[in-house]
């Protein structure tokens, strides 16, 4: 127990946290990703030997860069966001998702709109209790086509004197914060929290002194939540051997959720892998086999035609590319209030860490041995 609590404080320092905090509170909206994408480079560079961006913002990290095998560890950059579409002449702005950011959550919500001349404050306006009142009306409910912000202009002309033009970008303004019991709570914790775990990978094998007999190529990849856009185009650039995606996943505890189709998985119970035509069967046996030899507890999900995560991106990019998705659970997925547990941070970097340890150019993946 005393070696599992030393590896457990070491990934969650303060250092890291401190690391997480900032990235977690930095808009890196889908498009948009650029100052995200700055800030985790920055704290990769240390443990890696090489970088590079690709046109759309992409961010690599690689350890080994000369060798031609090839191992990607990956998560997403981008977090949901609205695009301003219309300013009316009073001065309100009407919007347009930029992934599926959930409508429901926005009423009374304060936004930051990343207009052209910098942060503009603004809220999302909602009529009030004692105007909704009439029997005869039936109450509004929030939809993309009826939220709009304030920002207390009093014309469109002064909302375009802010900055702000038809095609910025807004996102909501609540950041990290811990609750009781190890929960940790934020926006875009999908996918940042995939981005802080392999820079953690990174920083684990630098610090272990770990040599690695390929190339590994840390992935934080642009565009996911519009159709796994980053990843398709990283993965045909990379051409990996291997490619191993970490991304969210819901936990499906909490009031409402039917397990009969949501599964069966719960924050803190470990690390969840998926089974699915995309994921190699070899290569999720691999981690299986790592995370017992580990005594690493892990959940296990099911998909069907499509992961919904960058691991589709991978496999399918180039000739057929064994890749496999573990996930960490997270409750209310897509609202500003994301919840995950810190046990899970800590047991899916050591998966990840220990997985990548045990793979060699020499690993058979083949269906056919
Ligand atoms: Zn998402």
């Amino acid at each position: 127990m005393a070696k599992s609590k030393k590896h457990k404080d070491n990934i969650l320092n303060n250092e890291s946290l401190a690391f997480l905090k900032t990235y977690i509170n930095n808009a890196s909206p889908v498009g948009f990703e650029t100052s995200g994408q700055k800030l985790w480079l920055e704290y990769l560079k240390p443990y890696i030997d090489d970088t590079y961006t690709d046109a759309y913002g992409t961010a690599v990290g690689i350890i080994n860069p000369a060798h031609p095998f090839k191992v990607v560890i990956e998560a997403h950059a981008d977090e949901i966001s609205w695009f301003v579409n219309y300013i009316s002449e009073q001065g309100f702005i009407y919007l347009k998702r930029n992934g599926g950011v959930d409508h429901q959550i926005a009423p009374a919500k304060r936004v930051w709109i990343h207009g052209k001349k910098g942060p503009v404050k603004a809220v999302f306006g909602w009529p009030a209790i004692h105007t909704r009142h009439n029997p005869d009306i039936k109450e509004p409910q929030p939809k993309p086509d009826n939220l709009f912000l304030d920002c207390g202009a009093r014309s469109k002309k002064e909302v375009e004197e802010l900055g702000i033009h038809v095609g910025v970008v807004v996102t909501y303004e609540e950041g990290f914060d811990e609750l009781v019991n190890g929960y940790y709570i934020g926006r875009a914790f999908d996918n940042k929290i995939g981005g802080f775990m392999i820079a953690q990978v990174a920083r684990l094998l630098k610090e272990n002194n770990d040599k690695l007999p390929f190339g590994l190529y840390i992935v934080n990849a642009v565009q996911e939540e519009i159709g796994l856009r980053g990843a398709e185009m990283i993965a045909r650039k990379i051409k990996p051997n291997v490619a191993i995606i970490t991304d969210v996943t819901h936990d499906t505890q909490t009031p409402f959720i039917n397990k009969n189709i949501e599964g069966d998985t719960a924050c803190g119970k470990g690390p969840a892998l998926t089974y699915g035509p995309a994921v190699q069967n070899n290569l999720l046996k691999l981690i299986q086999k790592v995370a017992d030899k580990n005594k690493i507890n892990v959940q296990l999900r099911a998909t069907s035609r499509s992961t919904g995560t960058d691991t589709d991106s991978f496999a399918y990019a180039n000739d057929g590319c064994p890749s496999a998705l573990i996930s960490i659970p997270l409750r209310y997925m897509h609202t500003t209030v994301e919840m995950l547990h810190k046990d899970d941070i800590i047991n899916t970097v050591k998966l990840m860490h220990e997985t990548i340890k045990t793979i060699t150019p020499k690993t058979d993946f083949s269906y056919f041995s």
